[in-house]
């Protein structure tokens, strides 16, 4: 059977150690393929075969791994959940400093010879504790139990060994009424409840661009049934079904406009900013804004609709984990050992070797126990990776896989197609020539072949001949020979329709005459076509294709980031040069197969390249997926989503350097923040063991440590948030 993915909430994760429990607990089921977390969106990405296991057999082992899926993806269910924790714990932070920080100002006062107060410090601390504790001790027994070393389990046994010796000490066993630091353990505890409590909110905002994408679906429709109007769940509405907009509303659903025309505004699906004129026949995407009536015919529904495929697109490479982010989750399975017994050390270095107090050194105990936690390490790269590609998202460009962002900083070269990419591929017909039958036998010849061919060129010669309102005659056998041309039998004659080579490998002769003709069209930057009849040249028809506007000034940015620019195409040499001069491209190769086109990048790659690839997305598929990165510019909404690692969907070619861009911003990011995740760590361990202790005599305390840890999340977070403000270069 097919394995399935799906999308589904965890809740309880507040660290990457927790983020390595919940993928292991998954992974180790039989049946499970691959289980990717994502603990800046809290999402789990499985892939798993439905005959083998259950979703209820997941969930159950991440419920004994000690944390909670949610199957159901909707953000309501688990928003629910989230406000009340987040209530929860808003009522344990104001109880926690309301009692810590009264008690550490008692323990200035001299008091610890009236047994009573320090009785009554206990009863007081204790409830509080528990309160304040229970789940991080529940989670570290669940993380024990399953033989796993989570920071619950590090922190549980910082604020245990706090509580325990202080209740040891206020009833004399074993420890002297010296024992006394009940503040140490709530105080730790409150700034943790605290410090999780605020980079949770943080890391909730990091998903907003998506949130807010799915929140632009409307909920109803107008939709038009024998002869009424009704208005329906979104839900209820079918294929087919006759949807009215009413002016200034979003369409509520995917369709082709039946009546009306207006501006719409796409700004949410395509990041472009004008609206655009929609009229009859044309397509529109649910959630977009319409500013006149319109009246719509359904294509797309559900899941299947333009916005639902973009989201769902952009939470899986959300939770898909560039190879940085694996070295760091691996550091951080290691970082907790270690500190463990940094820790323990230390204890055991101030206590026998420095014949320190033993509070002294428990104290050191607990404060490397906490401040080594490596949550801020494991925020690094999922929050950026998750603000990164939800702007992407926002201005169009969809990122499908994370792995590219770290290819984005390799890359050197560029390759680009020319037809579609950096033309705008929509030809305009500027001559035809016929020889032996009359231009307008001639264009009607050519775009009968065409009409079963997507080719642009194809697409040019059926409008012309619509346009003339002339019909399009009847064919048989057609083929498309991709990059080439296509051909197909009318009147029991073969015709053939492409370029000068297809005319060669079809012995159609061509004429000095025609030939020379061509040559002049060809110098103008015209894209020729021949006609073929069995092995007789009936003519040629010039296309132009006009660089689109923003193609020369992205060439020339392209060029002072010192990237290898080249350009191939399938078209013939003279008219790809023309073009070429026009844009500022100085390499180019022409009369380019399809299929040569990702031979010349295996090639490349091959010298030990990164290779960019940036088509159309049409004939460009198998370079787009030999490219390490692909860039398919979309076609509107008819957009090549299955190609490409990037998809450009407003097929702006000034989008292509807007991904690069913000691939490198995300990935500087990243570094940026794994440094300052490593930093605090670093400079903070010997801190809390007390390696300075001697020289400046500053006694680290678990609670600094605790407000520390919190310190360098929202560091990261921060940081990460700040890619929100990308902008790509101006126009
Ligand atoms: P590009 O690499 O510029 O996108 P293609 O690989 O799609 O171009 O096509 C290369 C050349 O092959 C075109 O310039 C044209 O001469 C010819 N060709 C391809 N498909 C067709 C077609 N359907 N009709 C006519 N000519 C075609
Ligand atoms: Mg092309």
């Amino acid at each position: 059977m097919k394995p399935v993915k799906i999308n589904a909430k965890i809740n309880g994760m507040h660290c990457a150690s927790c983020v390595t429990a919940v993928e292991n607990a998954v992974t180790k089921l039989k049946g499970v393929k691959n289980a990717s977390v994502n603990l800046s969106t809290e999402d789990i990405l499985l892939t798993f075969d439905p005959s083998q296991i259950s979703i209820n057999t997941i969930s159950n082992a991440v419920k004994s791994a000690g944390y909670q899926l949610i199957e159901d993806n909707s953000e309501a269910e688990f928003n629910k959940v989230k406000i009340k924790e987040y209530q929860v714990n808003k009522i344990k932070i104001f109880v926690g400093f309301s009692i810590g920080i009264p008690l550490m100002v008692l323990m200035y006062v001299p008091f610890h010879k009236l047994m009573w107060i320090n009785y009554l410090i206990f009863a007081v601390s204790t409830p509080v504790f528990i309160f304040l504790s229970a789940p991080i001790f529940k989670n570290a027994f669940v993380a024990i139990k399953n033989r796993t070393l989570t920071m619950d389990v590090m922190y549980a046994l910082g604020i245990g060994i706090a509580y325990t010796s202080s209740v040891l000490g206020t009833f004399g066993i074993l420890l002297t009424h010296d024992f006394m630091f009940y503040e140490t353990a709530i105080m730790l505890a409150s700034f943790l409840i605290l410090g999780r409590y605020l980079e949770s909110r943080a890391r909730g905002r990091t998903s907003e661009a998506i949130k807010k994408l799915a929140a632009m679906m409307p909920q109803e429709a107008w939709i038009e049934k024998d002869g009424e109007v009704l208005k329906v769940p979104i839900g209820n509405v079918q294929k087919d079904n006759i949807v009215i907009v009413k002016p200034g509303e979003r369409i509520p659903i995917d369709g082709i406009i039946e009546e009306g025309q207006s501006y719409v505004d796409e700004s949410m699906a395509t990041g472009e900013s004008m609206p655009l004129m929609r009229t009859v026949g044309m397509e529109v995407i649910g959630g977009t804004l319409s500013k006149n009536a319109l009246k719509i015919r359904v294509t797309r529904i559900g899941e299947n609709t333009f916005l639902s495929q973009i989201i769902k697109l952009v939470e899986q490479a959300q939770t898909s984990k560039p190879p940085v982010q694996k070295f760091a989750d691996r550091v951080v399975t290691y970082l907790i050992p270690a500190v463990l017994a940094i820790a323990i050390l230390s204890f055991v270095a101030w206590y026998f070797l420095f014949n320190s107090s033993l509070i002294f050194a428990l104290t050191r105990l607990i404060a490397v126990l906490v401040v080594a936690c490596p949550c801020a390490l494991g925020l690094a790269t999922p929050t950026a990776v998750t603000v990164g590609l939800g702007r992407g998202a926002e201005l169009g460009i969809l990122i499908k896989n994370s792995e590219v962002l770290e290819l984005s900083e390799k890359a050197r070269i560029v390759i680009m197609d020319k037809t579609g990419t950096i033309t705008d591929g929509k030809l305009a017909i500027t001559d035809v020539k016929g020889v032996t039958v009359t231009d307008d036998k001639l264009l009607a010849l050519a775009a009968s072949v065409e009409q079963y061919s997507e080719h642009p060129i194809a697409e040019a010669l059926v409008n012309a001949v619509q346009k003339q309102n002339s019909k399009l005659l009847d064919i048989g056998d057609f083929k498309n020979f991709e990059g080439q041309g296509v051909s197909a039998l009318i009147e029991s004659n073969y015709i053939m329709v492409g370029n000068e080579q297809f005319m060669g490998s079809k012995q159609v002769m061509i004429s000095d005459i025609v030939r020379q003709q061509a040559v002049t069209l060809k110098n103008q930057g015209n894209t020729v076509i021949y006609i073929g009849r069995q092995d007789n040249c009936l003519g040629i028809i010039a296309l132009a294709d006009r660089p689109k506007p923003e193609s020369a000034g992205t060439i020339s940015e392209f060029k002072k980031m010192k990237y290898d620019l080249w350009m191939l195409t399938g078209d013939n040499d003279v008219s790809a040069n023309a073009i070429a001069r026009q844009v500022g491209i100085d390499n180019i190769k022409a009369n380019i197969l399809p299929g040569e086109k990702a031979r010349i990048v295996s090639q490349l790659q091959s010298d030990g390249n990164k290779v960019v690839f940036i088509g159309d997305g049409i004939n460009d598929a198998p370079a787009l997926a030999q490219a390490d990165i692909g860039i398919a510019m979309g076609q509107g909404t008819d957009i090549a989503i299955e190609t490409g690692d990037i998809v450009l969907v407003r097929n702006n070619f000034r989008d292509a350097l807007a991904a690069l861009q913000l691939g490198k911003k995300v990935m500087q990011r990243i570094k940026q923040n794994i440094f300052w995740a490593f930093a605090y760590n670093i400079a903070l361990i010997p801190l809390a063991a007390g390696l300075i202790y001697p020289i400046l005599r500053i006694d680290f305390k678990p609670e600094f440590a605790g407000l520390a840890m919190a310190l360098s999340s929202i560091t990261v977070v921060s940081l990460s948030l700040m890619l929100k403000n990308y902008t790509p270069p101006a126009k």
